[in-house]
């Protein structure tokens, strides 16, 4: 049994100077019940809280961990930064250098523009598409999340759909009017749209293997089809890559499906832990940002040295060691087959989507393929999951509608470890 006394304590404390208690929703607990866990340090594959507990952690602070927290290498690279000042507000030789390494990793890459979340990546990516393309309109995936931003805020998945406000108040009817939506993998909408709207949309933009309304992954022929719209109506084709970037493969998804967009968005691994976010792609497009061309978009702390030289550290890494996605594939097969073979046993309904180090379970007798179906998942059934698996001392992500990302500190002894925890938290679920 888990000990939860401080971190309750300390959840009813924060409700009164901090919105629900946390600083970003999907952290509280709501769509599974239950007080979140309040953390104190995290090593390798695990996080301790408040209370002394233990945890095996696949969410590795929403996907930044990739190598395990409190990697040596990065915390050194950081340390040795420190002393140097913690900000400049003026270029660095640093920032030509990561520049220079994205450019080399991520296939769309040829000029790159470092920000400060994923958020700002895809707001600033959309304002150079509309500024290239002088057309208003934008298309997204319903299920699919970008941050933050006012035209994402549409029909959007993660924590927007947790707390069923998909489309939240205080996007203006103008900007949402912009964002025209598609159901993910189906290419007859999208071609539909673009003929309704013929000249006037500027983008499409999607998480090319979708991890916001749990793991979606593309049909065979979607991201190929969606490139040929876009070339045809000279439409910018956006991949937001802030999960799947660094993570899917040195060069993301991109590399591994063998699609190119037009720009890419990047977040989470880039910054080895710390906020930083990224977009870039065809020099053409990425010349339209200001003080090269007129798009406008700046930052105070963008490209600080501390980020910068956690995120070096970071990439240099799983670009000199592209067996990292090797080993990640193997463990994340491993414990996927293993929840399989058990679930198959006792008969009960389940669809498990995954790539690489990213996977999801539904609780639903269909295959899940968009977000409607997503939906069909027993969302009791999934917060009783993830309940016991708590209790089990296994973190997972406290929604349906979020992928699990598995690090390289996952061994195999914790592989059995987390099969076993899977076998008797859906057996106590069901109950
Ligand atoms: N895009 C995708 C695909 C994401 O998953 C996220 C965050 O989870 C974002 C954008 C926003 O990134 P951030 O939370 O750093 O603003």
């Amino acid at each position: 049994m888990i000990q939860a006394a401080t971190s309750n304590d300390l959840f009813l404390r924060a409700q009164n100077s901090i919105p629900g208690g946390v600083n970003s929703p999907v952290r509280a607990f709501k769509a599974v019940g239950g007080n979140p866990r309040f953390m104190v340090s995290a090593k390798g594959a695990y996080m301790f809280d408040e209370d002394g507990n233990k945890f095996i952690d696949l969410i590795n602070s929403w996907g930044p961990m990739i190598l395990g927290h409190a990697s040596e290498l990065v915390q050194k690279a950081v340390q040795d930064a420190i002393p140097n000042s913690l900000s400049f507000g003026a270029p660095t030789r640093k920032e030509i250098e990561i520049a220079e390494l994205i450019v080399s990793m991520v296939p769309s890459i040829e000029k790159v523009r470092m920000v400060n979340s994923g958020t700002e990546a895809t707001m600033s990516a959309i304002r150079v598409a509309r500024g290239y393309t002088g057309r208003d309109k934008i298309i997204k995936f319903e299920g699919c999340y970008h941050g933050h931003g006012d035209s994402f805020l549409i029909s959007a998945g993660s924590g927007a759909i947790t707390l069923g406000v998909p489309d939240s108040p205080g996007v203006t009817k103008g900007t949402a009017n912009d964002t025209l939506t598609a159901p993910f993998n189906n290419l007859e909408a999208v071609q539909t749209l673009v003929e309704a709207n013929k000249g006037q949309v500027a983008a499409i933009i999607l998480e090319p293997v979708a991890g916001n309304m749990g793991l979606v992954t593309p049909a065979d022929g979607f991201l190929q089809g969606l490139r040929s719209i876009c070339d045809k109506e000279g439409i910018v084709l956006i991949f937001d890559e802030v999960m799947t970037g660094f993570r899917l493969a040195r060069g993301g998804a991109q590399e591994l499906y063998g699609v190119t967009p037009d720009l890419s968005t990047l977040g989470k691994i880039i910054g080895g832990g710390m906020p930083v976010g990224a977009y870039g792609g065809k020099k053409e497009l990425m010349d339209y940002v200001a003080p090269a061309g007129p798009v406008y978009q700046a930052g105070t702390l963008s490209g600080n040295p501390i980020a910068m030289s956690a995120g070096m550290a970071m990439l240099t890494y799983l670009n000199e060691h592209p067996e990292v996605y090797t080993q990640l594939d193997h463990t994340a097969g491993k414990m996927v087959a293993g929840m399989q073979q058990n679930l198959e046993q006792s008969g009960h309904k389940f669809t498990i989507n995954r790539v690489g180090s990213m996977f999801s379970i539904f609780f639903t007798d269909q295959p899940v393929n968009d977000f409607e179906s997503a939906k069909t998942s027993d969302t009791a059934m999934f917060g009783r999951y993830f309940n016991a698996m708590l209790q089990r001392g296994i973190y997972l992500a406290p929604s349906q509608y979020e992928t699990l990302f598995v690090s390289t500190s996952i061994t195999e002894d914790l592989v059995e470890q987390y099969v076993q925890a899977s076998i008797e938290s859906i057996k106590e679920a069901l109950e």
